[in-house]
């Protein structure tokens, strides 16, 4: 080992970025919230290949003075904090002096500023840490700062970035986050010359939010008025009082996301991904949605300073909280109670779903806390015991669909039914009894051996009738059938998409008037990805303005009503799915998202044709016993097992 020494500064600021700038969306982020430090009302953001040739952030703030300009490449240098005392209550977006000298020592960085007390700009550029360039300039008052070849230095990390849209995709969530918390100034987003944001300044949170994702949104949410609490403190080293406050939107409860894309949380102004909170925001819907689906929130939690501490990492994404517990439990309770009372009257209870992460007493959470580490979704859920049913409860058969796919239980290569093991669920066997059988009375024919069950009996099924029309009840060679009308459907469909988007002989149905969909950011990225899987599917969709899509023809099964919230969702799965899986993927998630969207549903009746159709059709697929969500679709109870319940075996 050598001689100790103090690294170099260039050194210094480059091991500094590695923990500040991830990827492209991190400079926007540190960019974007030195902007709103320096009271700009206006920022505008223009990136060019996802952010990786140029990233520019132009604000109309204070500027810096001359001597400022070049100050702020040094380390530690911030004009947000002087003294220790100060991180104890930070109301600044940044503090940590860390993010102008990290970028810079990573790319190419020009600056171009005026303060309102100089009448002349200062234009400064560094490449790779190192100053080429400061002189004057004549400029408007505010900030322009360009980041270009971001990582042209830093081959690895370069080699880390994900595709242009995936780096995009982040960018455009980042701006969503930030023009939501601050609704009073203006955002603007483009990417090469495309507008993915733009939302001018408006008083209320609510406009911000109709601005940004529309009013198809915005009905599905419930607003959080806010929710204030005072504590006072008086211990030996620290008295006062202290405040809390919760307002927001909170997605009704039958509203349900297949990822956590859709929760936004803020807490004093800054954009976080947090456990705690996020840990509540579950606890408040525990049982109310399925375990394995998320609301759409946007919570706005503030305290006072003292009362959190931002300089947990150097990203500033996590925050903790002194009073942790009292915090996790305010505001699951504001949000608990906002859902009890926007329930719709006329919805059956809900039948209780396991919900992972919700259940769980706040103190074993906390236990567990400590095992939990960030993936790129955010932390993992801790698992809980499913909660016992209420009195009383109804089963709930207008239950939605799960809506995440796991690709892990889709097949396509392996065979229909697993070598070993029934290939069907068979109904848990009724409890045995001591009593000696009752063999009085011929056993049906061929029923002496245990029947080995086949996907051929399929085809024998004679439909009896429909149980809360919702499931078909057939009568088949080996036992008492039912089938889950939708599920089955569904599949049917799936596998019928999968087929017709392979030979490319989609049947569409060509629209009379073409369905109008504004997007937002994030979405207008998804759809630029898979706009020629969206055709080949069966869609015709044609650009209609800067931020909206016209939708002239759809996969002919799906009605009308159902595709604008198929789109919807089918933007919102490729962005999950992309981000680890494939193209392919997409597809398959597309079909069944379809398929979904274009099945028979529960709660309809159906007549006797109809369900010898069904089954029919169910037994020419190619994997008739799940739905393309893993879901089972029929239920047997075997003869056997029927004879065994009456001892007649
Ligand atoms: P921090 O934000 O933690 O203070 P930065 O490295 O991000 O550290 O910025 C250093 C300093 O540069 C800031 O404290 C601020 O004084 C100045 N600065 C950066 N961006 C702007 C801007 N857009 N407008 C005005 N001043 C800025
Ligand atoms: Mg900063």
């Amino acid at each position: 080992m050598g001689r100790i020494r103090v690294l170099s500064d260039v050194v210094a600021n480059k091991i500094a970025a590695g923990e500040v700038v991830e990827r492209p969306a991190s400079v926007v982020k540190e960019l974007l919230e030195n902007s709103l430090d320096a009271g700009s009302s206006r920022v505008r953001i223009d990136v060019e290949a996802g952010g990786r040739r140029l990233i520019r952030v132009s604000d109309d703030g204070s500027g810096m003075l001359r001597d400022d300009a070049l100050l702020a490449f040094e380390r530690h240098a911030t004009s947000k904090l002087s003294d220790v005392k100060d991180l104890l209550s930070i109301a600044t977006l940044g503090f940590r002096g860390e993010a102008l000298p990290s970028i810079a020592s990573v790319s190419r960085l020009t600056l171009e500023t005026r303060s309102p007390d100089e009448t002349t700009g200062t234009l400064v550029e560094i490449a790779g840490g190192r100053i080429v360039r400061c002189e004057e300039a004549a400029l408007a008052q505010g900030t322009i700062i360009a980041v270009r070849d971001l990582f042209f230095n830093v081959p690895a990390r370069k080699k880390f970035l994900r595709s242009e849209q995936t780096e995009l995709a982040h960018i455009a969530q980042l701006a969503t986050h930030y023009s939501l918390a601050y609704p009073d100034k203006a955002f603007e987003l483009r990417h090469q010359n495309s507008e993915l944001l733009y939302v001018t300044p408006v008083t209320a949170i609510r406009d911000r939010v109709f601005q940004v994702f529309g009013s198809q949104v915005m009905e599905d949410l419930v607003e959080l008025p806010a929710v204030t609490r005072d504590i006072t403190i008086d211990e030996e080293d620290e008295n006062g009082t202290r405040f809390f406050r919760l307002r927001g939107f909170v997605s009704r409860p039958q509203v349900q996301k297949s990822n956590r894309n859709s929760i936004f949380l803020f807490v004093n102004g800054r954009m976080i991904r947090d456990r705690l909170l996020m840990h509540a925001l579950n606890a408040a819907y525990a049982s109310l949605i399925p375990g394995n689906a998320f609301p759409f929130a946007l919570l706005f939690f503030e305290c006072s300073p003292e009362e959190v501490d931002v300089n947990v990492h150097p990203s500033k994404t996590e925050v903790r909280f002194r009073r942790s517990g009292f915090v996790h439990d305010f505001v699951r309770d504001a949000v608990r109670s906002v859902l009890t009372a926007a329930r719709p009257v006329s919805s059956l209870p809900l039948a209780p779903v396991p919900r992972q992460g919700a259940a769980l007493p706040y103190s074993e959470f906390t236990q567990k806390l400590e095992d939990f580490r960030y993936t790129e979704h955010g932390p993992a859920q801790p698992e809980a015991a499913p909660e016992a049913a209420p009195a009383g409860a109804l089963p709930d058969f207008t239950l939605r669909e799960p809506r995440r796919f796991s690709p892990g239980r889709l097949d396509f290569s392996g065979p229909a039914i697993a070598p070993e093991g029934p290939p069907v669920q068979t109904a848990p066997p009724p409890v045995r009894s001591k009593r000696v059988p009752d063999t009085h009375g011929a056993l049906p024919e061929g029923l002496a051996a245990e029947p080995s069950p086949s996907l051929e009996v399929l085809r024998d099924l004679r439909p009896i009738g429909q149980l809360h029309d919702s499931f078909i009840v057939a009568a088949g060679p080996d036992g008492l059938w039912i089938v889950d009308q939708h599920v089955a459907h569904e599949r049917i469909l799936f596998e019928k998409v999968l087929r017709q988007m392979g030979s490319g002989q989609v049947e569409r149905q060509s629209l009379l008037m073409p369905i109008l969909l504004e997007l937002n950011a994030t979405q207008q990225v998804e759809y630029s990805r898979i706009a020629t899987e969206l055709e080949a599917v069966g869609f015709e969709i044609e650009p209609f303005g800067q931020r909206t899509i016209s939708v002239k023809a759809a996969p002919a099964d799906i009605g009308l009503a159902e595709i604008e919230r198929a789109i919807l969702e089918i933007l919102d799965l490729a962005e999950e799915e992309l981000r680890h899986g494939s193209f392919e993927d997409v597809r398959r998630d597309m079909a069944a998202s379809i398929a979904c969207r274009a099945a028979i549903k529960i709660n309809m009746a159906l007549d006797m044709t109809k369900m010898r159709w069904l089954l029919a059709e169910l037994a020419e697929t190619e994997f008739p016993m799940s739905c393309p969500h893993g879901r089972p679709i029929a239920l047997r109870y075997a003869t056997r097992e029927i004879l065994k319940g009456f001892h007649r075996i």
